[in-house]
């Protein structure tokens, strides 16, 4: 099983493909360093999202093997310690509340807002955590169910966070507060983010390009 705090992850020469298609990730290799923040940026279908669904075993690798902490994922089954907040959270017809508590049924919710500098974007909502959110959190922006993402994760507690930003739709206020709420979550914890704009790249440590299925570049971000 994984030691305790942040997770290394080795990707070594790893492929991927869906069902009996080609292949949509070729040979990728890469280490990341326990509590490291890595950024992954790249055009549209080059194989960022897939590489995340690898790390959550939504898909598994057609060659090469990925491991945490020296663990092969597969022999892993503390998969509660990775998360994914993917690029169009799930939010169920209830209160953020309920919805940040699928995180962790008995976190402390109010306190997580709290850390995560949310309590002010709370305060303009209707009922604070009591608001509904609606079919699929219809009644949120885009933005805001990422920042319901965001307190989910943070409730959970993770070890590595594999963040897949939404592509559309932040207006650059809740952009702001993301950012910030992001910066606590991936303090003390190895997180790995597909960033589609490159302000949220520049807060990682590092940065890989992604195309057409292969890391072609890798480094901090004012080289890019
Ligand atoms: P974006 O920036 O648009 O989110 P991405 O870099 O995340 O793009 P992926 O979603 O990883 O790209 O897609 C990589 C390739 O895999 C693309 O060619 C895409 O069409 C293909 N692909 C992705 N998901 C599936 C799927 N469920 N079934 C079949 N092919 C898929
Ligand atoms: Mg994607």
């Amino acid at each position: 099983e994984l030691p305790p705090g942040p997770v290394e992850v080795c990707a070594d020469r790893v492929s991927a493909r869906y069902g009996d298609g080609p292949l949509v990730l070729h040979d990728v290799s890469v280490r990341i360093e326990p509590g490291e923040h890595v950024a992954i940026v790249g055009p549209t279908g080059s194989g960022k999202s897939t590489f995340a669904k690898l790390l959550t075993r939504r898909l598994e690798p057609s060659a090469g093997v990925i491991t945490l902490s020296g663990i092969p994922l597969d022999r892993l089954t503390t998969a509660g310690r990775v998360v994914i907040v993917p690029q169009d959270p799930f939010l169920f017809d209830g209160t953020i509340s309920h919805n940040v508590r699928l995180g962790a049924p008995d976190g402390d919710v109010e306190r997580v807002f709290d850390d995560l500098g949310l309590r002010g974007w709370l305060a303009t909502l209707p009922d604070g955590l009591d608001t509904r959110v609606g079919l699929r959190g219809e009644r949120l922006s885009a933005g805001e169910r990422q920042l319901v993402a965001l307190a989910r994760t943070a409730l959970a507690d993770p070890d590595l966070v594999v963040l897949d930003e939404a592509t559309s739709g932040i207006d650059p206020a809740t952009d702001m507060v993301v950012q910030r709420a992001l910066a606590v979550l991936t303090k003390g914890r190895t997180t790995i983010s597909i960033a589609h704009r490159l302000n949220a790249a520049a807060a990682a440590d590092r940065v890989l390009v992604f195309d057409n299925g292969r890391i072609v570049q890798s480094g901090e971000h004012p080289d890019l």
